[in-house]
């Protein structure tokens, strides 16, 4: 079992230690993705990695996220469970202006306090992962679909067979 991941980082400091860590994240706690999970659904946690670095004069950390998701369907309301497999090669920036000069290989990560929110990071990547309208594909409605046939068929096949049994009696 993975340890927990610390609740806050420092990443300037983190950056020059070249610091790695690993750890599983409680889906409970993300609160921005509270309306798309399910509450009960299967998957309670994801795995995260984050690999904090100095490239050139920037501090970086790349952000890798694995597990999956127990997601809302958006037509059926029933559980889809959506794989998740992120990773980002972010650059920290204190200012906005900044964002504009960084290389194109890194996404801006921009802090404005001195600590890392690590459940922050995380929900945002994770809401960069997931479709913006989680739905079944066709899956939910065939399921009721079929579900409809069946009852139906049972139904009208009852009252043939029991006139096929009367007319058999009535035959002999
Ligand atoms: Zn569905």
């Amino acid at each position: 079992m993975l340890d927990r991941l610390p609740k806050t980082l420092e990443p300037t400091l983190l950056a020059q230690q070249q610091a790695v860590f690993e750890g599983h994240v409680s889906l409970e706690e993300l609160t921005r993705l509270a309306d798309i999970l399910l509450v009960d659904g299967d998957c309670r946690s994801v795995q995260a990695r984050l690999e904090f670095a100095r490239e050139g004069r920037l501090n970086v950390v790349k952000v890798q996220i694995t597990g999956h998701l127990s997601l809302k369907c958006q037509s059926c309301l029933e559980m889809i469970t959506y794989p998740i497999q992120t990773q980002s090669h972010l650059a920290i920036v204190c200012e906005a202006a900044e964002i504009s000069y960084l290389p194109d290989s890194y996404e801006p990560l921009l802090l404005e306090a001195e600590l890392l929110v690590v459940n922050e990071l995380i929900e945002e990547e994770l809401l960069l992962a997931i479709p913006d309208f989680p739905r079944h594909e066709n899956e939910c409605r065939s399921y009721f679909g079929d579900q409809l046939r069946c009852s139906n068929l049972v139904e009208s096949n009852r009252p043939f067979s029991v006139l096929a049994e009367l007319k058999k009696t009535i035959g002999d």
